[in-house]
C-alpha cells in the first residue's frame, strides 16, 4: 500500500462523535475529510473540509462521494454492507466490508470467534417467537436476550431472571431475531484496541479496565488491575487472530469478560472504540492518530501509555451541564462533542484525567 499525501480526501463514512475524533487526527497529519451520514445530530461534519448528507443506500449519492476520496473508512459498525460492496471498485474502503459484517451478526461474530479458538459465552438463536423459550431454556436463567442485529449501548437487549419473565420479550427487544445468553458473572470488563497496517504489523494499547452503567460504557480505567493484566495476553492473541483473518486495516476493538476461566470474549468493534478515547492523552499516539495512520499508508505510531494512571469518564446526558466546572480543574481534559441535544443515554463529550 503506497501512502497517500497529505492533501488527499479520506471519506468516514458515519457523523458521530468517533468521526468527530477521527477528521480532528486527519487534519493534524494534512488530510481533508469527507462525511457520509444520514440526515441527523452530525457532529463529525463540524470539523470536516466536505459532507454528503444522503441515506447509506443511496447509491448514487455513494458514489459520487467514493469517487471524490482517496480512502474510505467508517465510524459507525451498522452502515449496510450491500450498498457498500458498490463503490469497492471506486476507492479503497479500510477496514474491510467483511469486518463489518461479522461485527453486524452477533451470531457471525461469535462463530468466528470460536472457530479461532476464543472463547464465548454460552448462547443460543431465536429466529422466530416461538423459539423465545427454547432458547433461554438452553442456556438457562438468568438469561441475556439480544438482538442479532442493529444493537449497541444497551439498545435492544432484555434481562431475564426467571423463565416466567418471557412474556413478550420477543415485543420488548423489537420483534427481531434475538441471540439468548447466558449471563457471565464476570469480575471485570476489559477490551484489546489494537491497530494493524497493511502489512500486517501490529501494536496494542494497554487494556484499560472498562465499567458499564445500564450497557453503556461509563469508565476505561488504567492500571487495569492484576486480573485483567494477567488475561490481556490471551485476549490480544484472540484479538489479533481474528483482526489477521479478517486481514484487518486500522483500528480494531475486541471487549471481553475477565473471568476465573480465563477471558471470555464479548464482541468485537472493526472500528476506533469508546474505551480508547484515553488514548488521546494517555499514549503516544492515539487510536484516532493510528487508525488514519493505517487506512492511508502510513507508519504506525507508538502505542505506549505516558502515564502512570489514567481514567477515562463518558459525559452522559445531563452530566454535560458540568462542562465549566470540569474546565476549572486542571487535570480534566475535556472533550464536546457538540451535540444538539442531551437526552438521556446519550453520550455528549468524555473527561480524561492523568496521573504520573
Ligand atoms: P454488549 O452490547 O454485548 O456489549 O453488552 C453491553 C454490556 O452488557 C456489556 O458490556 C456487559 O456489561 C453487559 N453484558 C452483555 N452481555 C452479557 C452477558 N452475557 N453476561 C453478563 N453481562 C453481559
Amino acid at each position: 500500500m503506497t501512502a497517500l499525501p497529505p492533501g488527499s480526501t479520506i471519506g468516514i463514512l458515519g457523523g458521530g462523535q468517533l468521526g468527530r475524533m477521527l477528521a480532528m487526527a486527519a487534519a493534524q497529519l494534512g488530510y481533508r475529510c469527507h462525511i457520509f451520514a444520514p440526515p441527523g445530530d452530525n457532529v463529525a461534519c463540524e470539523v470536516a473540509a466536505i459532507a454528503t448528507i444522503a441515506e447509506y443506500d443511496d447509491l448514487a449519492a455513494l458514489r459520487t462521494f467514493a469517487k471524490a476520496c482517496d480512502v474510505v473508512t467508517f465510524e459507525f459498525e451498522n452502515v449496510p454492507v450491500a450498498p457498500l460492496q458498490s463503490i469497492m471498485r471506486d476507492v479503497p474502503i479500510h477496514p474491510p466490508i467483511k469486518a463489518l459484517e461479522v461485527a453486524q451478526d452477533r451470531v457471525e461474530e461469535k462463530e468466528f470467534v470460536r472457530k479461532l479458538g476464543g472463547q464465548t459465552a454460552v448462547f443460543a438463536v431465536a429466529r422466530s417467537e416461538i423459539e423465545v423459550e427454547d432458547a433461554v431454556a438452553t442456556v438457562g436463567t438468568p438469561a441475556i436476550l439480544k438482538t442479532i442485529r442493529m444493537g449497541y449501548d444497551g439498545k435492544g437487549q432484555l434481562r431475564i431472571s426467571a423463565q416466567s419473565e418471557l412474556a413478550s420479550a420477543w415485543r420488548r427487544t423489537g420483534g427481531q431475531p434475538l441471540i439468548a445468553e447466558a449471563m457471565v458473572h464476570f469480575d471485570a470488563e476489559f477490551s484489546v484496541i489494537l491497530v494493524r497496517g497493511a502489512d500486517g504489523d501490529i501494536r496494542y494499547w494497554d487494556s484499560p479496565r472498562n465499567a458499564h452503567e445500564d450497557g453503556i460504557l461509563a469508565t476505561s480505567t488504567l492500571p487495569a488491575g492484576p486480573l485483567i493484566e494477567s488475561q490481556q495476553g490471551a485476549a490480544r492473541k484472540m484479538a489479533a487472530a481474528v483482526a489477521d483473518a479478517l486481514e484487518y486495516v486500522g483500528v480494531f476493538t475486541a471487549e471481553f469478560f475477565a473471568s476465573g476461566e480465563g477471558p471470555l470474549f464479548n464482541e468485537i468493534a472493526p472500528r476506533v472504540h469508546n474505551s480508547g478515547h484515553w488514548t488521546i492523552e494517555g499514549a503516544e499516539t492515539s487510536q484516532f492518530e493510528n487508525h488514519i495512520r493505517a487506512i492511508c499508508g502510513l507508519p504506525l505510531g507508538s502505542t505506549a501509555t505516558i502515564a502512570e494512571r489514567v481514567e477515562m469518564q463518558n459525559l452522559i446526558g445531563r452530566d454535560g451541564e458540568r462542562w465549566l466546572q470540569l474546565l476549572g480543574d486542571p487535570a480534566a481534559n475535556v472533550h464536546l462533542y457538540g451535540k444538539a441535544e442531551a437526552r438521556a443515554g446519550r453520550k455528549i463529550g468524555h473527561v480524561t484525567r492523568l496521573y504520573r
